[in-house]
């Protein structure tokens, strides 16, 4: 059929060093599975400074910007680029709010998120952040059919 021809939204994930630390990404790429979303591609990476500063560049002038990229460098991470109709919602909802002791029950911050700052996982927040944050980590040839 033509849907299977037509890529549905993209968005793009992070299994951040807290949870990888913790030994927890087989069970949110579960939750990502069970909730619908395709994983297009994924992988393990550990980021460089440059790289994280780089990502979070939208939040330099935030006051936790240093802290937010020394958390991002401690250790490896997991990037992935999911697909689903109105995957970037999807995904901001299946993570539920940034702060985990705002979360609510069934979410992957109020699972295994710890705090403001080690909330285990980060998504796109709209179609232009989901682009750019793809192309950061993922050349197209990377991204199953
Ligand atoms: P989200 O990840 O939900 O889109 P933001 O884009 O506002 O949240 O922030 C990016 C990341 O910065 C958060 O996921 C979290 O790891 C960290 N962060 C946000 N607010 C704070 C804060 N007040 N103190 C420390 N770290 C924070
Ligand atoms: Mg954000």
């Amino acid at each position: 059929t033509l849907e299977d021809f037509t890529m549905g939204e993209l968005t793009f994930s992070i299994i951040k060093p807290d949870a990888v630390a913790n030994n927890k990404i087989g069970d949110i790429l579960k939750m990502i599975s069970d909730s619908g979303l395709k994983i297009k591609a994924t992988k393990m990476i550990h980021m460089s400074k440059t790289q994280a500063e780089g990502f979070y560049a939208v939040h330099k002038e935030r006051p936790f910007f240093g802290e937010l990229v020394e958390f991002m460098i401690s250790g490896p991470c997991v990037v992935s680029v999911l697909e689903g109709d109105n995957a970037i919602k999807r995904y901001r909802d299946l993570m539920g709010a940034t702060n985990p002791a705002d979360a609510v029950e069934g979410t992957i911050r109020k699972a295994f998120g710890a705090g403001i700052e080690a909330n285990a996982c980060h998504g796109s927040d709209g179609p232009d952040t989901a682009k750019v944050e793809v192309s950061y980590f993922f050349s197209n040839l990377e991204l199953v059919n």
